[in-house]
């Protein structure tokens, strides 16, 4: 499994790894099943978040007795990211995941409480040992220079934002303002919600020859495109077995200047966003 460091964090993270929103709908079973297996397959960094509906005690079963293989994110609600409630959230997190530290915390999107106690919080909770590093969601580059006015450069690890080949707004400036600030950029719904091309389309058409001559799948393309680069990370959530293994698979595919022209053709970017788009 390919691995690059992690914004500031210095740590090598699978470029690959797994998402868990909605994993419950599979079976508690079926879903530890499916993470564990990623982890062997070596996709272990692991998305999850307070939001999604039980996700963290399912990943606290998957990673029980395996805590140092794995790179561990979770999120805090807006609504819980006052100073004080963020760190409650963070304690609660770690009790359902039963580890002692987070490897980053993350705002999920930006919501009515001030950034700056938000951003205290999570230094409160680095000094006190319970994350290791900090970092946002959805945030646009207003909202990026904003946290980094306060927090002061070199302390956002991470912004996790929606990326796949159907919406690539965050190549405007999302991706080279994370460049400059070397700060991990985490593709979040990389299969797109459950739009992704059909194999009949033009568009699965041009996966499908791009995969056949690597001996790869349409969405192994996919995620070696999201990929292509420092500093992006990709985080597909699978629960059957079969997705596992094709995405950890996607992490050795390499592809060539003209796959990734042929694909920049194929799924053009839109405009600027007035906004950032959100999932
Ligand atoms: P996704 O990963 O793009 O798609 C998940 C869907 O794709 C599931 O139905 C899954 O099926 C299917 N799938 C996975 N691998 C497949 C494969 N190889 N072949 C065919 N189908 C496959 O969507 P997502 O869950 O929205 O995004 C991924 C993760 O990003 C989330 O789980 C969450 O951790 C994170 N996220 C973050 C935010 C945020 O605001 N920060 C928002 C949305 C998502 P099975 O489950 O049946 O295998």
């Amino acid at each position: 499994m390919q691995k690059r460091i992690f914004g500031i964090t210095g740590r090598e993270v699978a470029v690959i790894g797994q998402g868990t929103w909605h994993i419950h709908t599979a079976g508690r079973r079926v879903s530890v099943a499916a993470i564990q297996s990623g982890i062997e397959l070596g996709m272990t960094h692991i998305d999850t978040a307070e939001l999604y509906d039980g996700a963290e005690t399912i990943v606290a079963e998957a990673i029980a007795g395996r805590r140092d293989e794995v790179f561990v994110v979770s999120k805090v609600l807006p609504q819980n990211a006052s100073r004080r409630a963020t760190i409650r959230a963070c304690e609660q997190s770690l009790q359902r995941l039963r580890i002692e530290r987070l490897d980053c915390y993350l705002l999920h999107w930006r919501g009515r409480h001030p950034l700056a106690d938000t951003i205290a919080a999570f230094e409160e909770l680095k000094q006190q040992g319970k994350i290791l590093a900090w970092g946002v969601s959805n945030f646009d580059v207003s909202d990026l220079d904003e946290a980094v006015g306060l927090a002061g450069e070199g302390r956002i690890a991470c912004n996790q934002v929606l990326y796949h080949l159907g919406e690539r707004a965050i190549e405007h400036a999302v991706l080279p303002w994370c460049e400059k600030h070397d700060v991990a950029l985490v593709g979040y719904s990389p299969f797109g919600q459950g739009s992704f091309p059909r194999a009949q389309s033009h568009e699965g058409q041009v996966l499908d020859a791009i995969a056949t001559a690597h001996d790869a799948t349409p969405r192994q393309v996919a995620l070696a495109f999201l990929t292509r680069r420092a500093p992006l990370f990709a985080i597909p959530k699978a629960s059957r077995l079969e997705h596992t293994t094709e995405n950890a698979r996607a992490a050795d595919l390499r592809l060539t200047d003209q796959e990734l022209a042929r694909l920049e053709k194929t799924f053009p970017r839109s405009g600027p966003p007035r906004s950032l788009p959100m999932g």
